[in-house]
């Protein structure tokens, strides 16, 4: 039986004063049956930690850098976030593979990254609207997979995987329960062909989860939580997600 999972994705939002409210909402919520995590701006980890203290929310990054350390200005290695206790790091974040041209290949090398240092990398895959409207979406999201099953070999089993479709992110558009599930399912049968653990492995869904659809995807068999940008920010609706995880 896997263990629901949901994760915060704060984005490049909030401030010490906006973040301390939000923290202190989510203690007063918790806790809750599903395992719970929030992935914040780097700056605001270290405070995220200290205010986190003692409860059963897990904290992380958004990113990571693929080297391990040397002269890479503005990056952050995995060992620093390892050395302040993050547990999670996003990798492959549709808006990094958008803004920042980030190919399958360095979403990969990341995870290893984070993965060397002992951190779950929660790897995201999705395909954008047109790639969808194309009948493409299988063909996407297993080419974005395949490259993480091959750059992490036998460690495969010791990820998460994100399955966020483009078009659903921030928009208020969301993937039906079924269009999900069908995904879902393909990512697993695809885990199931490279490693034992797939059947254990959590994959998340993400693209305008809100308490009032959470449920429903979460229902779903291969849906084992979610992956929360915009509902995130908001203490009482990302409680009532955890909630009904
Ligand atoms: C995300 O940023 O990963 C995300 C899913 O955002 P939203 O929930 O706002 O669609």
């Amino acid at each position: 039986m896997r263990k629901k999972l949901v994760v915060g994705n704060w984005k490049m939002h909030g401030s010490r004063a906006s973040n301390a409210v939000l923290l202190a909402g989510l203690k007063e919520a918790g806790p809750w049956n599903a395992q719970v995590a929030v992935c914040v701006p780097f700056p605001y980890i270290t405070e995220t930690a200290l205010a986190l203290t003692g409860q059963l929310v897990a904290f992380g990054a958004q990113d990571c850098s693929a080297h391990e350390q040397g002269a890479y200005t503005g990056e952050v290695s995995s060992a620093m976030l390892a050395d302040i206790g993050c547990r999670y790091v996003i990798t492959g974040h549709s808006e990094r593979r958008a803004y920042h041209h980030e190919s399958d290949q360095l979403v990969a090398d990341k995870a290893k990254a984070a993965l060397a240092h002992g951190i779950t990398p929660i790897v995201c895959v999705g395909e954008t609207l047109a790639e969808r409207e194309a009948g493409r979406t299988e063909e996407v999201v297993k080419r974005q997979l395949a490259a993480v099953i091959h750059t992490l070999t036998h460690c495969i089993g010791e990820i998460v995987v994100a399955y966020e479709p483009v078009w659903a992110i921030g928009t208020g558009l969301t993937a039906t329960p079924e269009q999900a599930q069908h995904v879902h399912a393909l990512l697993r049968q695809q885990l199931k062909a490279a490693t034992q653990k797939a059947d254990q492995m959590q994959i998340l869904y993400g693209g305008s989860v809100k308490p009032d659809n959470a449920a429903q995807l979460f229902a779903q068999p291969d849906i084992d939580g979610g992956l929360i940008g915009g509902a995130a920010l908001k203490a009482a609706d990302f409680a009532a997600i955890c909630r009904a995880a």
